[in-house]
């Protein structure tokens, strides 16, 4: 009975859908941030859904079948790809194999590699604001193949948009500009594209591997305890709603006191947090290393 149910409202939604007296269309996006950035390109004519809550690691979030099936139902899903996605997929290749359109536009934002895995590219490319706008251009491009009557103004909202990106890079690169040791380390590989973009190097990451899964081993700690002294490393980034557990228990070995920061990583903070757009975390971002490294 229940699957009866399910079926006749899947049919349901699906004529709502292809009604040709709307055209209204909607675009799933997998983490908030990507869904901050469509939403300030897509205007009124466009349902813009978030799949991961805010406060969730796109690492390991786990959807519900519910959220799978409204995926399915979707005409776009916008995802991050290379990987970020690591818990769902299976899904996603499923969902666009059974026909619904997938963008990942990771992979169109000059991805480089983890300095740690080099065969492996590195996901987290909106850490850096001109990649930034990269993605904004690529999801302006899907929206107007899409709804080719709104194209210009999704044009007009990305170059909009990526001024204000321009703007906050260039006032990171100048809060930035004045530090002297721009030796890093982060609690999971996430900020490579944040290094290369401001030309700091981020001398070790606590867990391995790139995503925020990996657990070190007491052997890889005390190698990063060395790599600090010897770099006379001034901070250690962690994420916020992530651990930060073994961040202290590292700034712990040390001979001298490290400042222990949290950076927004893969996901908003809370309402009113200043980091509750992609704009604000960037912007949030910027000043906490600025601060911790002057
Ligand atoms: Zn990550």
């Amino acid at each position: 009975m229940r699957s009866f149910l399910l079926a006749v409202a899947l049919v349901a939604a699906g004529c709502a859908g292809s009604s040709p007296a709307s055209d209204e269309i909607t675009v799933f996006a997998t983490t908030p941030i990507l869904g901050d950035i469509v939403r300030n390109i897509a205007g009124d004519q466009v349902t813009v859904e978030v799949l991961m809550p805010v406060g969730a690691d796109p690492h390991s979030f786990q959807p519900s079948v519910r959220q799978v099936a409204d995926l399915r139902d979707a005409d776009v899903v916008i995802a991050n790809g290379l990987d970020l996605e690591e818990s769902i997929l299976d899904i996603l290749q499923d969902v666009a194999q059974d026909g619904t359109r997938l963008l990942e536009v990771g992979s169109l934002a000059d991805p480089l590699p983890f300095k740690d895995a080099p065969e492996t590219l590195d996901p987290h490319v909106w850490l850096d604001p001109v990649r930034g706008i990269a993605i904004a251009q690529a999801v302006a491009g899907e929206l107007g193949r899409l709804l080719p009557a709104g194209a210009a103004a999704f044009t007009a909202r990305q170059t909009e948009y990526a001024g204000r990106l321009k703007a906050i890079d260039a006032q990171i690169a100048t809060q930035l500009a004045s530090v002297v040791n721009r030796t890093i380390v982060t609690n999971h590989e996430a900020l490579g594209y944040f290094a290369d973009r401001y030309d700091l190097e981020v001398i070790g990451s606590i867990s391995p591997g790139g995503s925020s899964a990996g657990e070190p081993s007491g052997r890889d700690l005390a190698d990063l305890a060395d790599a600090i002294e010897e770099h006379g490393v001034n901070a250690i980034f962690t994420d916020v709603g992530g651990s930060r557990r073994l961040a202290e228990v590292l700034a712990g070995e040390l001979d001298r006191p490290i400042a222990v920061v949290e950076v927004f990583t893969g996901t908003f903070g809370q309402e009113g947090s200043g980091a509750d757009t992609y704009l604000g975390l960037l912007e949030t971002n910027g000043a906490r290393v600025a601060e911790a490294l002057s």
